[in-house]
């Protein structure tokens, strides 16, 4: 067995050589630091990884063009100032090698690496109820118990990579995005397919397009967008953003996204039209998602002023493309902007301006198999390809957790029950799962609706808040009721179905995956609010959640 494996992590362990305090699923953003919290609390504590090294959707996702949409100075730790003033982002929005650098550098700085188990996945996690404690185990075949399982396993880290029949008869290369090879793709000269043109689809197609030999797009949805503005950041630059360390993190913690812009530009109803134009156009100028995030919450709500803003967006993506076949085939009219995820993009539009792109109308004529010479088409047609890119996203929220077996209370499957229907307290815990605590789960704040650092530091946060209390007053065991986790739901339902975005399909719906309950993965009632809510349960002794 390697040195990386369970067994040898044990030596860290106490009690019977496999048994800790709490194992962690995950090394990404909220991994990481649920680990570094347990630890800083005394307890000893296992992380368990199926990457090879951390970083998370920064470690699986080296797909060509993959970078953010979060400035570089709000997507960041809290809790260790020089952490923050030492590193030093090279531009506005990086791209992947250096985030994920980024979070090697924060694993490295706090010594996280030694309490992680890479190359490691955890296929089942029982709740024993006579022992009070989970029992997890893994694909090398180990199993370890511990008192508390913390699933820091990602809102979108469950590939939808197997979706086509066929794909394993292709005579070239295929891959999904979120799980692209180390190794270098050689695109010049080929014929490159790709697949999805959400905001994964559009970094690679933006990013290929120069390079590839003939590129076709199988395009069944078409994009709002708004373009990147990407300044470089020099170390003066940087040495500002240090000076607003306090400032930043206190903002964002208020903010309806996670974000340092807000809601903050009057009510749509008391301007006038040309008041509400410059709005638009200096949040469009602002090159990043500042125009969604932060122009006019009544976009979400009501039909007439979404109605506007899209048109605004389309106008803005005619004036580039002018083409008015293009235009019919790019610009989105059958939902509104912002009603699922808005990308930021760095000449996409005009990328179908090359000769050597083509879009495959694949709403018109889905895709039906894939053939060893390429895609074959509802019109028989058969597109001959080299290399075949899948950028058609993941499961959800759900899938993660899904794709492990999880037994709760009397043997309660999380699979069998969220195949029903998606229910979660806070996204914090499940009912009927003891002392599993989940982040990034359906029903708490997530990706897109919030900037990530943001939201997963505060679910981090609350846990480790709790387990703390609970080990001060010699508790054992928490678990949410049906009560707190049915009055979650209902609230969450009651301001999502208010809003526009429960009429658009998308992987927020859970639509992208066919037979999965329909309902808001994320949470849509502000970032701000949700902290304050959680902060009022713990404040409360945990009202709603039953201990033992
Ligand atoms: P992840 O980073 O997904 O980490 C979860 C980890 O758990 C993974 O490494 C996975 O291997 C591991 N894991 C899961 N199941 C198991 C198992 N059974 N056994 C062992 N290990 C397991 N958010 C933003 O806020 N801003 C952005 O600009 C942004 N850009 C993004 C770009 C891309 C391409 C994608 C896909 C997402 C982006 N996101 C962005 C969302 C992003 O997922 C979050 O920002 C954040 O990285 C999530 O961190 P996490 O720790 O919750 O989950
Ligand atoms: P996605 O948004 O779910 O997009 C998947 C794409 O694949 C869609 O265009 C979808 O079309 C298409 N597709 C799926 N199955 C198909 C089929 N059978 N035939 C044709 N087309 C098919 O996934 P994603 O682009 O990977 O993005 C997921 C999320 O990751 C984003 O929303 C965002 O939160 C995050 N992300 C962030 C960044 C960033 O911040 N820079 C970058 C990448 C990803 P339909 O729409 O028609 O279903």
């Amino acid at each position: 067995m390697s040195e990386a494996s369970v067994a040898a992590k044990a030596a860290g362990a106490t009690g019977s050589a496999k048994t800790y305090d709490a194992i962690v699923i995950g090394a990404g953003v909220a991994g990481l630091y649920q680990v570094y919290r347990l630890r800083e609390m005394g307890m000893s504590v296992l992380g368990i990884e199926a990457g090879s090294g951390v970083g998370g959707t920064w470690y699986w996702n080296r797909y060509p063009g993959a970078r953010f949409d979060s400035e570089a100075e709000i997507y960041q730790y809290w809790f260790d100032e020089a952490m923050f003033k030492n590193w030093q982002p090279t531009e506005r929005f990086p791209a992947q090698p250096e985030t994920e650098r980024w979070l090697n550098y924060v694993a490295d700085r706090t010594d996280l690496r030694k309490y992680y188990c890479f190359d490691t996945r955890v296929t089942a996690a029982h709740y024993d109820e006579a022992g009070q404690q989970w029992r997890v185990e893994t694909d090398r075949g180990d199993t370890v118990t511990a008192r508390f399982l913390i699933c820091c396993t990602g809102m979108l880290s469950a590939p939808l990579s197997n979706i086509f029949e066929g794909q394993e008869s292709f005579k070239g290369q295929i891959f999904h995005t979120a799980r692209w090879p180390k190794e270098r793709v050689e695109f010049v000269g080929k014929r490159v397919g790709v697949v999805g043109t959400g905001a994964t689809g559009i970094q690679v197609i933006q990013t290929i397009a120069p390079q590839v030999g003939h590129l076709k797009v199988f395009l069944r949805t078409p994009q709002y967008i708004i373009p990147m503005r990407n300044p470089k950041y020099t170390p003066a630059d940087w040495a500002q953003q240090g000076k607003r360390f306090s400032e930043i993190r206190d903002r964002v913690q208020g903010t309806f996204s996670g974000f340092e812009y807000d809601f903050d530009n009057g009510v749509w109803a008391d301007l006038t039209p040309a008041q509400r134009t410059e709005v638009l156009e200096r949040l469009w100028a602002d090159g990043s998602l500042a125009l969604w995030l932060s122009s006019f919450a009544e976009m979400f709500f009501d039909e007439k002023v979404n109605d506007v803003v899209s048109e605004f967006v389309r106008e803005k993506m005619r004036a580039r493309i002018k083409d008015p076949e293009l235009c019919a085939k790019l610009i989105p009219t059958s939902y509104g902007f912002g009603t699922h995820r808005v990308p930021l993009e760095s000449n996409y539009l005009e990328a179908f301006l090359q000769p050597n792109v083509e879009i495959v109308d694949v709403k018109a004529s889905p895709i039906v198999r894939i053939v060893p010479e390429g895609v074959m088409t509802a019109d028989g047609t058969v597109h001959e390809l080299d290399i075949l890119v899948l950028a058609t996203g993941f499961d959800a929220g759900t899938g993660a957790l899904t794709r492990i077996d999880i037994r709760g209370r009397d043997g309660r499957s999380l699979k069998e029950e969220w195949g029903q229907e998606v229910r979660t307290a806070m996204g914090l815990q499940v009912h009927g799962y003891p002392n599993l605590f989940t982040t990034g789960a359906p029903l708490a704040p997530s990706a897109a609706l919030c900037n990530m650092t943001t939201c997963l530091q505060q679910q981090v946060g609350w846990i480790s808040d709790c387990i703390r209390d609970m080990r001060e007053k010699g508790l054992k065991v928490i678990e949410a009721s049906k009560e707190i986790q049915d009055q979650w739901v209902a609230h969450h339902d009651e301001i999502a179905n208010k809003t526009l975005v429960v009429k658009t399909d998308s992987w927020y719906m859970g639509s992208n995956v066919s037979g999965k309950p329909r309902r808001l993965l994320s949470y849509i009632g502000g970032v701000g609010t949700y902290r304050q809510k959680c902060a009022d349960v713990a404040a409360s002794g945990y009202s709603g959640f039953t201990f033992a």
